[in-house]
């Protein structure tokens, strides 16, 4: 790595270590369950996941996962 990219890599380190800067406006994760493969997304509109639990609780271990992994980087409005 040059200098210069020395630098940002040192602010990136930086940047990661501070979750509160980033908010995540969307996304779509495969996730391997347990039984079956996952497709999990964010949106504005709030998560959604095509497992069943999710159909009836607009939750599930998929996205409670994924909240944990994503910690402060998902808009708390919509988190819940
Ligand atoms: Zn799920």
């Amino acid at each position: 790595m040059d200098n210069g990219m020395i630098r940002k890599y040192e602010k990136a380190k930086l940047y990661a270590e501070e979750r509160e800067r980033i908010s995540i406006q969307s996304m779509a994760v495969s996730f391997d369950g347990k039984n079956n493969p996952h497709t999990v997304e964010f949106t504005n509109d709030g998560w959604k996941c095509d497992c069943h639990f999710f159909e009836t609780r607009n939750r599930c271990s998929h996205t409670m996962a994924l909240e944990i992994i994503l910690d402060q980087m998902i808009p708390e409005k919509v988190a819940q």
